[in-house]
């Protein structure tokens, strides 16, 4: 029999996880009926709330059910990761806990890895119905200059749900990074996908986690992740001070010989002094954001620690 691994990363999700496990054993069952069996693995990634508990309660009564409890919370990639490394089955599927990912897509994308030939299927939601229009502005931002930054493809609207074959897993395990910017990597790693889109659907219960400021540090991961372009950058404004530097240089001696009295012009040299200032700091800022992540690296600390699991 063929498995699909369910891999479901939870932060305080109490309120939406029964609705989930429900929907998600009514999935099941009709891929019972086409000898597919499915392996749920919930990651719960440090919650507060109660969601542990509502977890291993599934996990008693129902053996398909595993799990992984960090000891705090380590974000989403995080748990990706967890999910990826301790399921067994050929296919794999990452889903959110609030139903934001229909379940009722996942045979269509079975069919499509199966008989169409493609190594995963991916969604997009076309529409970010529900979202407050200054996150959707952003986002949109985000995706444009990621893409003109970065040779890796990233998609607008790509949600992290989706199936994938059992080459891609070790794909992306493959790569240990501390700092994972899963949509990057699903790009950097290439294969054949498919891409589903659907409507944006609302959460099903409790609050999402991601908040603005939240969302501005994990694009700002992916910039650095994926791209030295902000390196380039620094360096060319670097070379165009020199130039322009050199010009005005001319210019003071040219204009000291024919005219003399260069006592003036304080204010345009505090000017030009700030903005220099400025430019440096810049600079050596985008440097720093590069060392970090560096620095970050080379602790080789493990990407999550798990308390619990079964
Ligand atoms: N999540 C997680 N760790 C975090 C934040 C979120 O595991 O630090 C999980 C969360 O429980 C949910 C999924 O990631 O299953 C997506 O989160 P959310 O719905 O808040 O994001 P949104 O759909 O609003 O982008
Ligand atoms: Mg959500």
């Amino acid at each position: 029999m063929e498995k699909i691994s369910i891999i479901v990363p939870c932060y305080n999700e109490e309120e939406a996880l029964p609705f989930f496990y429900k929907e998600i054993c009514a999935v099941a069952e009709s891929f019972r009926e086409k000898a597919v069996e499915m392996e749920f693995i919930f990651v719960d990634d440090g919650s507060k709330d109660n969601t542990l508990d509502v977890i291993k309660e599934y996990a008693t009564s129902d053996e398909r059910v595993h799990y992984i409890s960090f000891s705090r919370n380590f974000g989403k990639e995080a748990a990706i990761y967890a999910g990826l490394k301790t399921c067994v089955g050929e296919y794999a599927v990452l889903m959110d806990a609030d139903l934001q990912d229909p379940p009722s897509l996942l045979m269509e994308m079975y069919t499509a890895v199966k008989e169409e030939g493609y190594d995963s299927v991916a969604t997009r939601r076309v529409t970010r119905k529900g979202e407050p229009v200054i996150r959707s502005l952003f986002a949109r931002m985000f995706y444009r200059i990621m893409n003109k930054m970065s040779d890796v493809d990233l998609v607008d609207g790509a949600r992290d749900y989706r199936l994938m074959k059992r080459v891609m897993v070790d794909a992306i395990l493959s790569m240990p990074e501390y700092n994972r910017f899963t949509k990057g990597i699903f790009g950097w790693i290439g294969f054949k996908t498919k891409w589903l889109e659907y409507q944006n659907t609302e959460r099903v219960a409790g609050e999402t986690k991601w908040s603005f400021w939240k969302l501005f540090k994990y694009s700002l991961e992916g910039i650095t992740g994926f791209s030295t372009m902000p390196l380039m950058v620094a360096s060319w404004l670097g070379v165009l001070m020199c130039v322009i530097s050199v010009i005005a240089i001319i210019f003071v001696i040219v204009r000291q010989l024919a005219f003399g009295g260069s006592a003036f012009g304080w204010p345009s040299l505090v000017c030009i002094i700030v903005l220099l200032g400025g430019i440096q700091l810049l600079c050596i800022g985008i440097l720093g954001q590069y060392l970090a992540k560096t620095y970050l690296e080379s602790k080789n600390r493990p990407i999550y620690i798990a308390k619990e699991q079964k």
